[in-house]
């Protein structure tokens, strides 16, 4: 098949392109490199994926892209991200987010490519009322991030009804992990995420861990997350790609394990595997931090197949030690 990968040069984008090129597909990258990596690119591909810098939101520069590379498919990553930016600066992630899509899905109406799979967020549900969260759970996002997913989400619906366009939306939990060889891993700039402010911890690149909130009713007083190796989100990816080719509709899948760790739990297992304790402190909530979230996954593994394999806690924070052992400073470019 030939893909579009729009934000393919980014953390879970760059897993999917290498999968994608592993499983033998044409694809083609979209990015502006405003927080991906031209080098993230080449090395999932191994050089095989061609890397467009530009604009999701450029109508005619994707309607270009999609004609004259004959695309079948896109898969959509790029987004701004950050949920305590998304409150400061909710303008850059209706922006960012929302338009560029609806200037994303314009120019596939016009091109007449009809699949599409979306990078949603467990960020649509908010403060879960049950748990593990199942997918038609309460909507009710707490975060402008949140909302822009939503917002997409029902941007996919509408699009299909009106133009055709099929879609799957794969809400991730916390995207974790690197593949193997450790050459391909997340880079963010700043980086907010635990796993690998914890390693770089280790690495003596951060001065210590702040453990945000300490008083949750959970039972370490520490917030619970499922974290998802970023490989098998990939797969997921690959297997919503073959269900768009024989299934109409927007259908919606949570990627999670289903086992919730809490932040001490993380820290604790980090440790073991780096072979050095790594220093932490308690310090004040984050805003907008459910204490729980674990996923259901259980309509992926019915609908799509997937099961997670690279479930373990462990073998997710040592794939990702892999990776920011190798290049503590990231990518080069
Ligand atoms: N966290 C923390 N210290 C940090 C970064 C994160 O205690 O420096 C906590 C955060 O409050 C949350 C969990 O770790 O409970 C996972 O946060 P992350 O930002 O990785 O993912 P999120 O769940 O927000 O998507």
């Amino acid at each position: 098949m030939r893909v579009l990968a729009v934000g393919g040069a980014g953390y879970v984008g760059s897993h999917v392109v290498r999968k994608l090129c592993d499983g033998h597909h044409h694809v083609v990258v979209l990015d502006n490199l405003s927080t991906g990596h031209a080098q993230a690119v080449r090395a999932a591909s191994r050089g095989a994926a061609e890397l467009i810098q530009g604009d999701a939101g450029d109508q005619t520069l994707v309607e270009d892209i999609l004609r004259s590379r004959k695309i079948d498919a896109v898969m959509h990553f790029a987004a701004a991200s950050l949920v305590g930016e998304s409150m400061q600066n909710p303008s850059k992630y209706w922006r960012n987010n929302v338009s560029c899509t609806v200037e994303l899905l314009d120019a596939m109406a016009r091109a007449g490519v009809d699949r599409i799979v979306f990078s949603s967020s467990a960020a649509v549900y908010g403060e879960p009322r049950q748990t593990p969260i199942p997918e038609d759970h309460l909507k009710s996002p707490t975060s402008t991030y949140g909302m822009t997913k939503l917002a997409i989400e029902h941007m996919l619906a509408g699009y299909h009804s009106a133009h055709g366009i099929k879609s799957i939306s794969l809400r991730y939990f916390n995207a974790a992990g690197a593949d193997a060889p450790g050459d391909i891993g997340e880079d963010h700039d700043p980086e907010t995420h635990l796993i690998p402010i914890v390693l770089k911890t280790a690495l003596g690149l951060r001065h210590r861990l702040s453990i945000f909130g300490t008083d949750y009713p959970t039972p370490d007083g520490t917030c619970v997350r499922d974290y998802v190796h970023v490989c098998d989100l990939a797969d997921a990816h690959l297997a919503a790609l073959e269900r768009l080719a024989g299934q109409d509709g927007a259908s919606a899948y949570n990627l999670g394990n289903g086992a919730g760790f809490s932040v001490r739990e993380v820290l604790r297992c980090a440790e073991k595997i780096v072979d050095r304790p790594i220093a932490a402190a308690e310090d004040q909530r984050r805003p907008g931090d459910p204490a729980v979230l674990v996923a259901s996954s259980k309509l992926a593994q019915r609908e799509l197949g997937w099961k997670p394999a690279q479930a373990s806690l462990e073998h997710i924070i040592a794939s990702a030690w892999a990776w920011h052992s190798a290049a503590p400073d990231g990518y080069s470019e």
